[in-house]
């Protein structure tokens, strides 16, 4: 499904991204873990071309992302490509970027309608869908400032969703939240991963890793350290760097 392959990505000097690798499979849940500065963010955001990579590359369901392959070279995609192929890689953020100027029904038929030109209607009756998926069925009609941060974080979820993407990726995705609001956006995450929606979620939930990923992933210095199954990573780590990483979350 998502295929990072021997991706390098600097800013400046700063080599942050250092030779990843990394196979996700259709369906699963990949949970990536590390400390802070190892790159997550960054490996996030070349997956869907939000920045590119300096060398290596980035395939979605066997399509390359950001670039087409002509002999040995590598050329951009034009923007319009870029963007037609992010619709199909749903981005969920720390601080949930809903539109605060529109409703929550209204934030997620955007993309639906805009992008996609579905007719409105049939848009909003599949984002009443989704709210109801997400447990918000009768907050259609609600600004986002009139919702709590994880009720907020829910409908950016849904609005990830009308889309209908082949990966969703999620950044932290309940770090922004007061902690007793983590658990509700955990468990949206928790049912998409039962009804098969391939994701990539950063997090640094360590019970939510082992419940519910298929894949954790150990993530240092710009490198994919080791990954494997929850019950290997996270009970058993084959990495000095991966134990001291754990002794310090747990
Ligand atoms: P955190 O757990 O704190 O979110 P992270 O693992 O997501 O960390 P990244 O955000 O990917 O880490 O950042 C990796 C390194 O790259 C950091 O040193 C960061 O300062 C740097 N960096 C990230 N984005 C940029 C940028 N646009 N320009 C310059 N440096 C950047
Ligand atoms: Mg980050």
């Amino acid at each position: 499904m998502v295929d990072v392959h021997g991706v390098h990505k600097k800013f400046g000097s700063l080599h942050v991204l250092r030779g990843v690798d990394l196979k996700v499979p259709p369906g699963g849940v990949t949970v990536v873990l590390g400390p802070s500065g190892s790159g997550k963010s960054t490996l996030l955001r070349t997956i869907n071309h939000l920045e590119r990579v300096d060398r290596g590359y980035v395939s979605v369901d066997g399509e390359l992302i950001g670039y087409r392959r002509s002999g040995d070279a590598l050329h951009e995609l034009p923007e319009r490509d870029v963007r037609r192929q992010r619709r199909q890689i749903g981005f969920v953020f720390q601080n949930f970027h809903l539109f605060p100027h529109l409703t929550v029904v209204e934030n997620i038929i955007e993309a639906p309608v805009a992008a996609l030109r579905r007719p409105r209607k049939d848009a909003v009756e599949t984002a009443r869908r989704l709210l109801a998926r997400v447990g918000l069925a009768d907050r259609a009609d609600a600004y986002p400032r009139q919702l709590s941060g994880g009720q907020q974080q829910r409908v950016a979820i849904a609005r990830a969703l009308a889309l209908e993407p082949k990966v969703i990726l999620f950044d932290e995705p309940t770090s922004a939240l007061d902690p007793e609001l983590v658990g509700e956006v955990l468990d949206v995450i928790r049912d998409l991963a039962r009804g098969g929606t391939t994701m990539v979620v950063v997090t640094h939930e360590i019970g939510f890793a082992r419940e519910v990923a298929d894949t954790v992933v150990f993530m240092d210095g710009g490198t994919v350290v080791e990954q494997g199954p929850p019950s290997q990573v996270l009970d058993h780590p084959r990495h000095d760097r991966t134990r001291a990483f754990l002794a310090k979350v747990l």
